[in-house]
């Protein structure tokens, strides 16, 4: 290894917003990070969604919305000819 341009190596401990922690080798001595892979739903198989401003609410109301307008919508009527 060449002198002086290497950066200083860490274990670096990482902490993620759910209180998983774990050490990975880094250059810098802490990370912090909001979602890892003992939380993110892909890995745990749940469908908890990371929802900020209730974004996820407001198009589920939409999407009932909507469903029931096709529930109660009538029967074609026959076109006037
Ligand atoms: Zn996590």
């Amino acid at each position: 290894m060449k002198q002086d341009i290497h950066p200083k190596y860490y274990e670096a401990k990482v902490k993620c917003a759910c209180g998983h922690t774990w050490t990975v080798g880094s250059t810098v001595p802490e990370i912090s990070t909001s979602i890892c892979s003992s939380c993110h739903p892909f890995y745990t198989g749940t469908e908890k969604i990371v929802d900020t401003r209730g974004r996820v609410d407001k198009f589920k109301k939409r999407l009932e919305k909507s469903d029931q307008k096709k529930t109660t919508k009538t029967v074609k009527k026959p076109r006037k000819k």
